[in-house]
């Protein structure tokens, strides 16, 4: 076993990737599937689509913002609407699926996933979800709390090894 491949390892290669993207953060993920990476993505537009940060200028005057509340809360927040998450991204390259039997994925995120692309990573067989950064999304939080995929403390080691975490990396 090469001990020099870690989990620093995938994320400092999921940080090479963000710097692709072309919306408000520099958000990438890297899938690996028994050490090879079978998928990779950064958050960018619909091909064809204007990109809202253009490479060159570094001026953001396209993105679609739009206003979101979150639960509980009465403040808002703006988010941009363009763009095709990094997670997503990854997941639609990604040809392999992770399984008990074929083993799980691991995804490497530069920013935690939001709900959505945290349902469709568990949907291709992702159950370890290393990001990062954290990003807040409460709606998230209660699905993972809600889940019955997620890790709980009293699971078996058994079970433990299939339960979907998220895991904070530090670089
Ligand atoms: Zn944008
Ligand atoms: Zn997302």
């Amino acid at each position: 076993m090469n001990t020099r491949i870690d989990a620093q390892y995938w994320m400092r290669i999921a940080v090479e990737i963000a710097k692709a993207a072309t919306c408000r953060a520099d958000v990438g993920c890297v899938l690996v599937h028994k050490n090879i990476i079978v998928g990779h993505g950064y958050v960018g537009s619909v091909h064809g689509d204007d990109h809202c940060i253009e490479p060159e200028s570094d001026l953001d005057p396209n993105h679609v913002l739009v206003k979101v509340t979150h639960r509980g809360s009465t403040k808002t927040n703006t988010t941009c609407i363009r763009t095709v998450h990094a997670e997503v991204n990854a997941a639609l390259k990604c040809t392999v699926r992770g399984s008990e039997h074929a083993e799980w994925i691991d995804a490497y995120c530069t920013y935690q996933p939001c709900l959505d692309c945290t349902k469709v990573l568990l949907q291709i067989g992702v159950r370890k979800m290393y990001y990062l950064n954290a990003y807040k999304d409460e709606w998230r939080d209660l699905y993972m709390e809600e889940c019955q995929l997620s890790m709980h403390p009293h699971m078996t080691d058994e079970k433990r090894k299939h339960a979907a975490a998220f895991i904070k990396v530090t670089l």
